[in-house]
């Protein structure tokens, strides 16, 4: 058996390719740049193939990394398919998957459509299945490798409108656990980080209604909305040799919101 690096060697991503989905905007973007930070290669995504290319020349001028944008479709299986194989041919096999590519559909449950009901669980849930399926293959052959999914405190908190959001959540985070049974035999490791409030384009509608965003700051002890770099810490250590007997657990990075009622 090899020794494990230990210190903040262990922190050290050199050498490793990652894959963030949604990573041209808001968490994604400032997950990737701090998976740079540590020295990975990072594939940066998203749906809209300049933003995902204009966000990997910005992170890879700014950390000097190797960066490349990728634009692929989470919710079909091909694309996502034809997405990893490119991401493979230019950066190597991925060593690190980050599910973060989500959505947010609010309507109280006697009016929420069929759309987004769909909508939600295509994006935010079988997603993170036919991405995990899809490099779980390379990571098995080479005996070792990251998944994390970014979750949701919704997975523990429900509030009104987001019944369907929440699920999803929830869902994802049973999910993680399923992979940890089949893929720890392996060396893989796959947990999950639920963030608290952040503002960024999917909670504008949010940011914007001054009474909510009064709400968020009383209702975390930590008295603000996160900073997308609150989430970084977290993701390097799960991405790394220095999380190697950490499994199937979910990660709250939520300033105590889910500590106290
Ligand atoms: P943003 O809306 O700012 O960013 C979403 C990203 O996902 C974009 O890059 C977008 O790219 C991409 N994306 C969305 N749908 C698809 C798709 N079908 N295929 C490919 N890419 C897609 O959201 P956040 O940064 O706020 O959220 C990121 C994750 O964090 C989500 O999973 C969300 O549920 C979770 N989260 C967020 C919280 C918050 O407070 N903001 C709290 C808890 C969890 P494009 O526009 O090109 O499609």
């Amino acid at each position: 058996m090899s020794a494990a690096p230990s210190g903040l060697a262990a922190f050290d991503l050199t050498g490793r390719t990652a894959l963030v989905t949604g990573s041209s905007r808001g968490i994604g973007r400032t997950l990737a740049e701090g998976l740079t930070r540590a020295g990975a290669r990072v594939a940066v995504h998203g749906r809209d193939a300049r933003a995902a290319v204009d966000a990997a020349e910005q992170i890879a001028r700014s950390t000097g990394a190797d960066c490349t944008g990728v634009a692929f479709d989470v919710t079909d299986p091909d694309a996502v398919d034809d997405g990893i194989r490119s991401i493979e041919e230019q950066l190597g096999t991925p060593d690190i998957l980050v599910n973060n590519a989500g959505i947010q559909r609010r309507a109280p449950i006697a009016e929420f459509s069929d759309e987004d009901w769909n909508a939600l669980v295509q994006t935010n849930l079988s997603s993170v299945f036919h991405l995990s399926r899809r490099v779980a293959a390379g990571m098995i052959a080479r005996g070792s490798g990251k998944i994390i999914q970014i979750g949701s405190v919704q997975s523990q908190l429900a509030r009104p409108s987001i019944a369907a959001y929440a699920a999803t959540k929830g869902a994802v985070a049973m999910f993680t656990k399923g992979l940890c049974a089949d893929l720890a035999p392996h060396g893989i490791q796959a947990n999950a980080i639920a963030p608290g409030y952040f503002a960024t384009e999917l909670t504008r509608p949010l940011v914007e209604d001054e009474e909510f965003s009064a709400w968020v700051r009383g209702r975390t002890p930590a008295g603000r909305w996160g900073d997308t770099v609150d989430l970084v810490g977290a993701l390097v250590f799960l991405s790394s040799a220095a999380s190697d007997f950490v499994n199937g657990q979910t990660l709250y990075v939520d300033g105590g919101m889910t500590a106290v009622v």
